[in-house]
């Protein structure tokens, strides 16, 4: 059994975005507001984050959790998947809590010069790694083109019964880039906008229009979209979506009941 729980599932803004007039950000009703992305995931031994999203606090409040998850992993060190690692890191030393912090070893290095004060912390453990398990799970960290952001890292779940991974910051990938990502029953992808006319060059995500020709080529089971912008309004385009595909919101909740 494993859950996971979409805490946030914005692009590096949020929806609304601040001082915009465009009609999602003036939207009436709660469909469309979205915070910034990131995951809680629970296996059967183990509650993880992967990534701490400058809305953090807040979204740490909506979870009602009764223990502080001891592991988190971050896909890259942009602010908008790590903004929330100093509230972390106060309410687990706070609570005397000891915690894990696993990514590869250049993004490890990137946070800490984001957050020179949390290297000395004796309670965190900066872990760089591509790979370890957890809970009967192998987790593993892909490297993917993050267009002109530079790059980021897919993180892929696998046990017998279920494959899944997590590419949120991603665009253009390679068919070498996508072979990690092959054979899976669910692949959360982000797709910033639906379709993007700005120049590929100066992009950093995928936008909805090229995850569904991606999405022929890798062939998930599933296909679960997040990291979704101001441009994508949710009660209007999720009817456009093949019945296999869905759109991420805040508080949704998956459960793998296989495993
Ligand atoms: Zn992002
Ligand atoms: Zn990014």
């Amino acid at each position: 059994m494993m859950t996971i729980q979409f805490m946030g599932t914005s692009d590096a803004q949020g929806v609304p975005r601040l001082m915009c007039d465009c009609a999602v950000c003036r939207q009436p009703g709660r469909e469309n507001e979205r915070s910034r992305p990131s995951l809680w995931i629970q296996t059967g031994t183990h509650q993880m984050f992967l990534d701490l999203s400058p809305d953090f606090r807040q979204q740490y409040m909506r979870l009602q959790l009764e223990q502080i998850p001891d592991l988190v992993l971050f896909t890259h060190a942009h602010h908008d998947h790590i903004g929330g690692l100093g509230d972390y890191a106060d309410l687990c030393f706070w609570h005397g809590r000891r915690a894990t912090l696993i990514s590869p070893a250049d993004v490890i290095e990137s946070i800490l010069i984001r957050f020179p004060y949390l290297a000395k912390r004796p309670s965190l453990v900066f872990q760089g790694k591509h790979a370890f398990s957890v809970g009967g799970w192998e987790i593993s960290f892909h490297r993917v083109n993050h267009g002109a952001n530079g790059h980021s890292y897919g993180v892929r779940f696998e046990t017998e019964a279920f494959r899944w991974a997590y590419v949120s910051d991603a665009i253009q990938l390679t068919m070498d880039e996508w072979q990690p990502f092959t054979q899976l029953d669910l692949l959360i992808l982000g797709t910033s906008y639906w379709e993007e006319k700005t120049p590929v060059a100066k992009r950093s995500v995928y936008s909805v229009i090229e995850a569904l020709e991606v999405r022929k080529i890798i062939q998930p089971k599933q296909l679960i979209l997040t990291h979704l912008s101001h441009d994508i309004d949710i009660r209007e385009k999720s009817s456009s979506l093949p019945p296999d595909v869905h759109f991420a919101y805040d508080g949704m909740r998956l459960s793998i009941a296989s495993v």
